[in-house]
């Protein structure tokens, strides 16, 4: 072990924040971590950790559930695919590991929805084995500590950083090294307003030593951001309202929305209400204005969503349904799983 990493992990035994899953060994509740966390901060993570751990306690739980259960439980979370792949792993591991959770990497590595990187978080966590992680965090720690400057977002970077990664890991202790550099990339190497003062291996940090904390890791491009422009059409009819479930390959699968016209550019109420798609919802129904939303902008990581909703009220059914969609009680709306800008919107206007 060099003489950082030892630094390193005295630091983390200190430090260390202490989170729910601090300390678990069952793989499963490790791996329910590691998914939360994809792609969400602690603070929001920790309560639907803890709910979920709740109400499946084990993975043969969460196998039982259905969807809708579980899209429904991680509501707000966002990166719904996460869930589905999740739900659908579980039943894997129920059908193909007589419902024991897998031990090695490659079995581990194998389940919907697992990469490398949560595969070697499980199997270095539940079961001290030498797969070293490398997250966002540790390619950006790893960037500064050791001078790279290949771009990490590309194959190379990568790939140099992976092999660092494996040969600096303690392989006596390959979980908890794995969580303090990831700590160290949470607490003291941060992408910005970096806390070199308080870090346990500057003295071994290139980046610091050359004045290149502000420059390094180098990025290659930033993802471009697709504008995407949705018209909903929000149709009460008595006490019910028309919901649309989400099949397609898109955004929010499994998901509820309502109707919605998509256009290529931002398109005002009135223009919406003469277009063919339009006609196709409503056929010879005459439907009353009720409200034109103000506009919502939604964010997601390669998309930003310009949402307005027409509410509409029609006398009588619809000749026929659109694609996907059903009448649902106003009084039952909150027991189907939505994404937050439909929530946004249900708030506000029901
Ligand atoms: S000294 Fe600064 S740049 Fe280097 S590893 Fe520590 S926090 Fe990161």
């Amino acid at each position: 072990m060099s003489n950082w990493s030892h630094k390193l992990l005295k630091w983390y035994e200190v430090n260390k924040r202490e989170l729910p899953w601090r300390g678990v060994k069952d793989p499963y509740k490790i791996w329910l971590s590691e998914i939360i966390l994809q792609q969400t901060r602690v603070n929001q993570g920790w309560d639907y950790y803890n709910r979920f751990v709740e109400k499946y306690p084990t993975v043969s739980k969460l196998a039982s559930a259905s969807e809708h259960e579980v899209l429904k439980l991680w509501q707000g979370l966002g990166y719904y695919s996460r869930a589905r792949n999740m739900h659908h792993a579980a039943k894997q591991i129920m059908q193909q590991h007589k419902s024991k959770f897998p031990k090695d990497y490659e079995a581990i590595r194998a389940l919907k929805g697992v990469g490398d990187y949560t595969a070697a978080a499980i199997t270095s966590i539940a079961y001290n084995l030498p797969y070293p992680v490398v997250d966002g965090n540790v390619l950006r720690v790893y960037s500064r500590l050791l001078g790279i400057s290949t771009p990490i977002d590309s194959t190379e970077g990568k790939k140099k950083i992976w092999e660092a990664a494996e040969e600096l890991l303690d392989k006596k202790n390959p979980g908890t090294y794995n969580q303090a550099v990831m700590e160290l990339g949470a607490l003291c190497c941060t992408p910005k307003n970096l806390n070199c003062a308080e870090c346990p291996v500057q003295a071994s940090c290139y980046a610091y030593a050359h004045k290149q904390t502000a420059i390094l890791p180098i990025k290659e491009g930033k993802t471009k951001v697709k504008e995407r422009f949705l018209n909903y059409i929000v149709i009460v009819h008595g006490n019910k309202i028309l919901l649309h479930n989400r099949q397609k390959k898109d955004i929010w699968k499994g998901l509820h929305d309502f109707p919605c016209i998509e256009t290529v550019k931002r398109t005002s109420p009135e223009k919406v209400m003469l277009s063919k798609e339009w006609k196709d919802i409503f056929h010879s129904n005459k439907p009353i204005i009720k409200s034109v939303s103000e506009p919502y902008t939604h964010i997601l990581s390669h998309q930003r969503l310009n949402a307005v909703f027409i509410k509409t009220e029609v006398n009588k059914a619809l000749k026929k349904l659109p694609e996907n969609c059903l009448w649902v009680e106003r009084k039952n709306i909150d027991t189907y799983a939505v994404p937050r800008l439909i929530e946004q919107y249900i708030s506000k206007y029901f």
